[in-house]
């Protein structure tokens, strides 16, 4: 029997509030002066009380809306889990343990357990030379969103796919940056291998900041356990961490159970009844379109699904892409050259700069252009380089750089009659049905004129002097 590989995913990310979870101080992660965004109740100074932040609870409601999981409506609360760590003020950490706000619900058809709310810690820095660890508390009391799958993921790329598309709906949701380098989305795996129907030891591995780090883990562990067990050995339940230069796992240390952290309702907040509160009756109609419904309706234009993807990804630049389709009238090859010009061209064009910004009339005149022939496929680059740059009319920029091909037709015939009678055999083979003859006098043709000859007119001019 073949390994079965089993991973489930636990992935936090931070909300964006304006202030902490717990206490008025600013959730700000960008901060650079250290311990700015403080106060007493966040520093756990004795006699101070912890308030909920309404705003943190329904960026989760919304999520959970958005899974299609369970809403603790009627009652929720949120528990102390226990242990002692310097990056931790209080001595524990506000979380939720047996009530989590959401349960249930799917992305990208793997089950989710759970999601709840909870409290992030502060930052610890090491510098070089020191030996001391020097803590940054802005960062302690941001609220933390938490989503657990169910063990049922097989492989990397499953597991990176549904990270992908969680910051893509945090993203939409507008509840979290999720950008993994900064932190804002933490990815955590717990993966075994086994044999049989039972699930083999599970490790955990940590400090996943990139996609390609979920990735390139999972694949690493996986192959160390089936080394492992195939050499007679045994794996150890542990928290594992990723070494980003060497691309290997280490060992970080036991794994410790749930019950360690001695969890018990936490007694200087109230219960949630969240069907009590106003604001939380009417969140789905909240939420806006989201990635996978994106996704589908831009699939249903007939670009690939590759563009689909970038269209999903950037909503600014499928939003660019939409309003180009709405001026097309549903031509297709129109549809298509967009989608090319967008992904390709524009985006190259657009990358120093995000704050470019192409009008929709004067980038549909050029596609139309382009379908005409009035100018070539290398012509039409050349102006979207201006008009994005410069900004201004392709017509006027194709008038004033030579760009427009020629079309006269008395012009172009002179020169179509020419390569026919220089090339009897070819134009034998078009009139005897080799249709694929048509598009060497074309070549012929554009050789001949320079470039500068318009390739439809061309062939319009072939077909009539070969009919
Ligand atoms: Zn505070």
């Amino acid at each position: 029997m073949e390994y079965k590989t089993t991973i489930g995913l636990e992935i936090h990310a931070e909300l964006a509030t304006k202030t902490k979870m717990f206490c008025p101080s600013l959730n700000y992660p960008d901060e650079k002066r250290p311990n700015v965004n403080v106060c007493p109740i966040c520093m756990a100074h004795p006699g101070t009380l912890p308030t909920i932040n309404k705003e943190a609870v329904k960026h989760v409601l919304r999520v959970g809306l958005a899974l299609g999981g369970d809403l603790a409506m009627g009652f929720s609360e949120f528990d102390r889990k226990n242990y002692f760590y310097p990056d931790i003020p209080k001595g524990f950490q506000i979380s939720q343990f047996k009530y989590p706000l959401v349960s249930g619900g799917k992305l990208n058809g793997i089950d989710v357990t759970r999601v709840h709310l909870e409290e992030d810690t502060a930052k610890s820095y090491h510098f070089d030379g020191k030996k001391d660890t020097y803590l940054d508390y802005n960062r302690a009391g941001l609220p933390l969103m938490e989503l657990v799958t169910e063990p049922v993921i097989h492989n990397a790329r499953q597991a990176g796919d549904f990270a992908r598309e969680l910051q893509l709906l945090l993203r939409y949701l507008g509840v979290s940056g999720a950008n993994m380098e900064r932190g804002q989305m933490r990815v955590e795996a717990n993966i075994s291998v086994s044999k049989t129907e039972q699930f083999g030891t599970k490790v955990e591995v940590k400090n996943l900041n990139s996609f390609k780090a979920v990735e390139h883990a999972i694949d690493y562990e996986v192959k160390r356990h089936i080394e492992v067990l195939e050499g007679g050995g045994e794996i150890i339940q542990e928290t594992r961490g990723w070494d980003e230069n060497s691309q290997k796992t280490f060992s970080q240390r036991a794994k410790e159970n749930s019950h360690d952290y001695r969890y018990f309702p936490e007694p200087d907040l109230p219960k949630l009844k969240l069907n009590l509160v106003p604001e939380f009756q009417n969140l789905k109609a909240t939420l806006p379109e989201l990635p996978w419904e994106r996704r589908e309706r831009l699939l249903r234009f007939g670009i690939t699904s590759e563009a689909a993807e970038i269209f999903v990804e950037s909503v600014t630049i499928g939003n660019f892409f939409e309003k180009v389709t709405e001026k097309l009238s549903g031509k297709i090859e129109l549809v298509k050259l967009a989608s090319n010009y967008i992904t390709s061209d524009l985006m190259s064009l657009m990358k120093d700069d995000q704050e470019k910004s192409l009008n929709v009339e004067d980038f549909v005149a050029l596609l139309r252009m382009t379908d005409s022939g009035e100018v070539s496929s290398r012509g039409a680059k050349d102006i979207l380089a201006v008009i994005v740059n410069d900004g201004g009319s392709p017509k006027k920029i194709a008038e004033d750089r030579g760009l427009f091909q020629k079309s006269d037709v008395t012009e172009l015939k002179t020169i179509c009659q020419e390569i026919v009678s220089e090339n009897p055999t070819v134009a034998a083979d078009y009139r005897g049905g080799k249709k694929a003859s048509l598009q060497f006098l074309i070549g012929q043709g554009m050789k001949k004129s320079g470039g500068s000859a318009n390739p439809k007119v061309l062939r319009d001019i072939f077909m009539e002097l070969l009919q």
